[in-house]
């Protein structure tokens, strides 16, 4: 029998815990994200992503978002498909019920959505690190200074360079 030293196994340190304090999303697994998907319902692009009002057709949807929830979009002007902006964080709501200003996650569409309207997280609002796929409803090129639309292939990912054929008619 051998008695070894037991020194040196490092107790497990105190990570993880840190980030996550209110998130939940982050912590379902595969397959559990792939049920919520099949059972969501997901908005139609005339219904109210804060409060499930349907409206006759998109703009006026958009009309009631913006008057009476506030709706903000962050660089508005800059926004090439308003109606694919809307519906991506209306998945959040429907399939990942979490709060698409805060992060907060719900036990409910309707949870999620009360929430926002009472806290007014109205808001269509992204940082670089927190939702890259928002990024695709937006072209801000134009806003550079240096932009050259004939040498934009130098600095633009794929996406992007769609967008510019489409706008360039192919
Ligand atoms: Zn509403
Ligand atoms: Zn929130």
């Amino acid at each position: 029998m051998v008695i070894s030293d037991q020194s040196g196994a490092p107790l497990p340190a105190a990570t993880g815990a840190a980030q996550d304090d209110a998130v939940e999303a982050g912590e379902m697994t595969q397959e559990e994200i792939d049920r919520r998907i099949a059972e969501a319902r997901k908005f139609t692009s005339n219904e109210c992503i804060f409060c499930s009002h349907e409206s006759a057709d998109f703009e006026t949807n958009m009309d009631h978002m913006t008057v009476v929830h506030s709706l903000f979009v962050l660089d508005a002007e800059f926004v090439v498909d308003i109606e694919g902006l809307i519906r991506y964080p209306g998945e959040s709501i429907s399939i990942g019920n979490m709060c698409i200003y805060c992060t907060r996650g719900f036990a409910s569409i309707e949870a999620t959505q009360r929430h926002m309207v009472d806290k007014g997280h109205c808001k269509i609002y992204y940082e670089d690190d927190m939702d890259e796929g928002i990024d695709e409803f937006y072209d801000f090129r134009p806003s550079y200074p240096d932009y050259d639309p004939e040498n934009a292939d130098a600095e633009i990912d794929p996406a992007d360079k769609c967008a510019l054929l489409d706008m360039f008619g192919g």
